[in-house]
């Protein structure tokens, strides 16, 4: 949502975005606080609706997801959110999961693109991963069927796969990318994956400019560690998508580094790839570049393209630096001081 002064002397008046903001838990709020210094100084207006959400508010509401935080973000159409810790086995289901369901938040987007400075296996990788985030074996649809026999249930529909592959193809055309690849295990699930590479073929079909091929899975893994740069663009359904991105996020130096997207018809989703990080949380230590750049991501949703090539241009600046880094990238800095440096950087 956008709020703009009504002109009245002829002079263009600068935009205000409602955005929601969750901070919430583990290193989130610490994240939180550095992408609110660093926008701040952007130039990009910005009202913040901030709401919580996870085990922050488990105990006062009786629910990781109160109806508050699903209700603003439906009028500001815009969120970014902090990560929220899962408990694993049993306990809540992932807060994650539930907004992606409740907002119908298709698309994930997750870029992984090189920054000099990070200390990693390879240099020049510039990947995007477009994973389908609505059903598969993700969807978490589980029985027991005896205290002994599990079972879990892989959907997958026509309406949802093309959805993805439009997307997905429209962003590569959109970007200047040259190639998308569907990746799927259609050898093994004929009927699941087979539709899902069937559709994806069927819209690569409406963009000749575009390359396409497909990659089984553990296929793909093997080449993105040996030859990323056969790859552009990547399509996936969920679960390998989910697994797929964290690879990608290896290839380009680790989770403090890798953005994302959750975007639907009718609002959009920004988050770090990387967890709550229990370990290091609330110690000034946690690396917001994969927060900061999940805000770049969101200025270009808003439409503040030139604002979020100056803020990327920032922290890609100061990591090339290297003095003012955190401790996952060799660095000395705490996570304020960081911010403080992107902030030098952009004034
Ligand atoms: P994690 O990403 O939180 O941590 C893995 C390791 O990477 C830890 O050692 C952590 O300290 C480090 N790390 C993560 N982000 C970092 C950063 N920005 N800077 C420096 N180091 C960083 O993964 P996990 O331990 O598997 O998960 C912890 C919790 O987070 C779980 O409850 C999980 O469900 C949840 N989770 C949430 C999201 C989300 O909210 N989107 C995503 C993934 C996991």
């Amino acid at each position: 949502m956008i709020v703009t002064d009504r002109p009245t002397d002829g002079v263009t008046h600068r935009v205000t975005h409602c955005v929601t903001l969750i901070p919430g838990d583990g290193t989130g709020p610490e994240l939180a606080e550095a992408l609110e210094t660093v926008l701040a100084a952007s130039g990009v207006a910005i009202a913040w609706e901030r709401h919580e959400a996870g085990l922050a508010v488990l105990e006062r509401c009786g629910t990781p997801l109160p109806d508050e935080v699903i209700d603003s973000i439906r009028a500001t159409k815009v969120a970014i959110k902090g990560p929220i810790t899962t408990p694993v086995g049993s306990g809540f289901r992932s807060v994650n999961v539930a907004l992606r369901k409740a907002l119908d938040l298709y698309a994930c987007l997750r870029p992984a693109k090189s920054l000099a400075g990070v200390p990693s296996r390879y240099a020049g990788i510039d990947l995007v991963v477009v994973r389908e985030n609505t059903e598969d074996l993700y969807a978490g649809i589980e029985h027991q069927i005896t205290p002994d026999v599990a079972e879990s249930i892989k959907i997958t529909t026509r309406a949802a796969s093309e959805r993805i592959a439009r997307f997905a193809f429209d962003y590569a055309r959109a970007h200047g990318r040259h190639k998308v690849t569907a990746v799927h295990k259609a050898n093994i699930m004929k009927l699941t994956d087979g539709l899902f590479l069937r559709v994806t073929r069927e819209v690569a079909g409406s963009y000749p400019e575009l390359a396409f091929d497909d990659c089984i899975v553990d296929n793909l893994c093997q080449q993105l560690v040996l030859r990323p740069e056969r790859f552009d663009v990547l399509v996936a359904p969920n679960l390998y998508g989910d697994i797929v991105s964290d690879l990608c996020a290896g290839l380009i130096g680790g989770p403090g580094v890798a953005p994302g997207a959750n975007i639907g018809a009718e609002a959009a989703l920004f988050e770090a790839v990387h967890g709550s990080g229990p370990d290091i949380a609330g110690q000034n230590v946690v690396n917001p570049t994969a927060f900061l750049l999940s805000g770049v991501l969101m200025l270009e949703h808003l439409g503040e393209t030139e604002a979020a090539g100056r803020v990327y241009d920032a922290v890609a600046a100061v990591i090339a630096e290297g003095r003012r880094t955190t401790a996952d990238l060799g660095g000395t800095a705490g996570t304020r001081e960081f911010a403080r440096a992107v902030v030098a950087r952009l004034s």
